[in-house]
């Protein structure tokens, strides 16, 4: 009898196999998996299985546990998904590799004031509030191009763009327009697609995807 296989040996043949049908390099596509609410003991089996990009949402919840996981996986590479509060942003920039929610004007100055006084930036994703849905963060599509014009010329290193579609609608539509948003301003990352629905983002064009669930089980 073959062994059974882990989650995220799942999860990666069902990247290669949406990779395949959209004709693209499985290499392409970052994912991320998003270890929040998750302690380290959960952690370290997907380390040890070679995953390296981890994903949280809060930046307290990551100051506890991954300066530890990240002294012993040195390469790892740690992700914000979660909102951002301007306050917390010097906190993000010492311990992330990447931020996927720079929403607005007064995070781009935190970023830029945090950028300084490390002598380091993480790359960030801008996330688009593209179901103009308020209370999930994200820039509104017609402010995007001033965004991001303002973090270009702040120095901070854009990755691309992020977004969460509405719960319990088709995401299909939302993902295209992401990509096309991307397309228009000149970005190449796009990050989006969770547990859910992360085939059809990468049949939709999806560099980063994000998930949390299907790798780790439900959160309590
Ligand atoms: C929790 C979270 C995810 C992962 O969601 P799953 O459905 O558990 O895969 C992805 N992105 C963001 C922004 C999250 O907060």
């Amino acid at each position: 009898m073959e062994k059974a296989e882990t989650p995220l040996q799942e999860v990666r043949a069902q990247i290669a196999k949406a990779c395949k049908i959209a004709r693209r390099d499985p290499g392409e596509v970052t994912l991320v998996a998003v270890s929040k609410t998750h302690p380290a003991e959960a952690i370290e089996p997907l380390l040890i299985e070679g995953q390296r990009h981890f994903g949280e949402n809060r930046v307290q919840e990551a100051q506890g546990k991954w300066p530890a996981l990240k002294e012993q996986f040195p390469a790892t590479v740690l992700h914000l998904v979660g909102q951002l509060q301007s306050n917390k942003a010097e906190d993000a920039v010492e311990l992330f590799d990447v931020i996927h929610s720079l929403d607005r004007s007064s995070l781009v100055k935190a970023l830029a004031k945090a950028k300084e006084k490390a002598g380091r930036c993480p790359e960030c994703f801008i996330q688009v509030d593209v179901g103009e849905e308020d209370q999930k963060g994200g820039c509104a599509i017609a402010d995007l191009p001033a965004l991001v014009a303002e973090a270009r010329k702040a120095g901070i290193p854009l990755a691309g763009l992020m977004c969460i579609p509405p719960a319990d609608t088709e995401p299909a539509p939302f993902f295209a327009l992401l990509d096309k948003l991307a397309r228009e301003n000149g970005l190449p990352g796009r990050s989006m697609g969770m547990s859910g629905d992360f085939e059809t983002a990468i049949m939709l064009g999806a560099t980063h995807i994000r998930v949390g669930t299907a790798l780790f089980g439900a959160r309590g």
